[in-house]
């Protein structure tokens, strides 16, 4: 028996790094999961793994910046599976510089696949879930949404708004039994982070209190809690799993 036993969970992002582990938590905690992700085959390798572990799933493919695709999937889920109880917007993309080299297609681009994205998802999965009085989104925003990051204008601003976004649709929703909350990590070793130099992965350590980076498991165990029914008094809340960076 599982927290999540019955309940159907879509995870976009979930091909790889924090949304495949999300996926798996969900899985093995009874979620039957369907797998967002940009193609079938990058999502299979989560769903075999989540059949491994003995849970249902399906990969779909979807471009989550393109409204009317994810719209069209909404459409399809909800055919075949009636609803989604749990949705974790997890995909984002960074594209990082300093506001005066930022191009219009980097801003674009980074607000239309880290927020678009949420509002189209929730707009099209939130029905079933309202008229069934139970459901739980979980935004996965950055602590960069709450402190600001030189170079990275266009991903705070987005991660920002998908805080005020959250608590917006937590009020509008609570009356119906419908939880919405926020999970903004820390530095997590991921492909995003595998990207940056050892100097300014050194520099980011000493600003973590704790002392380590944290791994997408981190993240997991949050948004599988923040899915449960143990979690039924908690909405439009940031839950920071950051080694304590955002402390202020
Ligand atoms: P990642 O790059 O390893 O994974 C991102 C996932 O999103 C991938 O599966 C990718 O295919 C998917 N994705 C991106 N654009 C998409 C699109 N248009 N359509 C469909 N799928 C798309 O990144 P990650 O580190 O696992 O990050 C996951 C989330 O956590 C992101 O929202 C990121 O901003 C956030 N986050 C990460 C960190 C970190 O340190 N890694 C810190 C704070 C917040």
């Amino acid at each position: 028996m599982g927290d999540h036993d019955g309940r159907t969970a879509l995870v976009t992002g979930a091909s790889r790094g924090i949304g495949r582990a999300i996926a798996l938590q969900l899985g093995r905690e009874g979620a039957r999961v369907l797998c967002v992700s940009r193609s079938l085959a990058s999502g299979e390798g989560t769903v075999e793994a989540l059949r491994s572990l003995g849970a249902e799933a399906r990969a779909y493919a979807v471009d989550v910046a393109k409204k009317t695709d994810v719209r069209v999937a909404c459409e399809d889920i909800l055919r075949e599976w009636g609803r989604v109880d749990i949705l974790v917007n997890c995909a984002g993309i960074n594209r990082d510089n300093l506001l005066l080299r930022m191009s219009d297609d980097d801003w674009d681009v980074v607000l239309r696949t880290d927020l678009d994205s949420c509002f189209a998802w929730i707009k099209h999965l939130c029905s079933p879930m309202l008229r069934n009085r139970w459901g739980r989104i979980i935004n996965v925003s950055s602590v960069i949404g709450i402190t600001g990051n030189a170079g990275q204008s266009n991903y705070a601003a987005a991660k920002a708004a998908v805080i005020g976004f959250t608590k917006s649709i937590a009020r509008e929703f609570a009356p119906r039994g419908v939880t919405a909350n926020v999970i903004a990590p820390g530095f997590i070793r991921t492909d995003m982070t595998a990207a940056l130099s050892g100097k300014i992965s050194g520099q980011i350590l000493e600003q973590i209190p704790l002392r380590f980076f944290g791994e997408p498991d981190d993240i997991a165990m949050g948004a599988s809690f923040l899915a449960s029914s143990g979690a039924r008094y908690v909405t439009g809340h940031v839950l920071t799993i950051d080694g304590g960076m955002a402390m202020a």
